[in-house]
């Protein structure tokens, strides 16, 4: 798994961090998006999956990723 962000798209609205807080965070001054890992453990997969998906400025992107295998 290969995650990058946008941190010029990011608003700041913090789901990522709420979603995945191992991959994860919020600068401290403006709350704009902190990549904490770009190849986390491949249990955290769904969860960076689905901080993707809720992301509303769409900055996170995901390569590389295998889709979930739980039901
Ligand atoms: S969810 Fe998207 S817009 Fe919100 S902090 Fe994370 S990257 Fe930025």
């Amino acid at each position: 798994m290969k995650i990058t962000v946008e941190q010029d798209k990011c608003v700041a609205a913090g789901q990522c961090a709420a979603t995945a807080p191992d991959v994860f965070d919020q600068r401290e001054e403006d709350g704009v998006v902190v990549l904490l890992t770009d190849d986390p453990p491949a249990e955290l997969a769904d969860d960076v999956r689905d901080a993707a998906a809720v992301c509303p400025a769409l900055a996170i992107h995901i390569a590389h990723w295998t889709p979930r295998t739980t039901p």
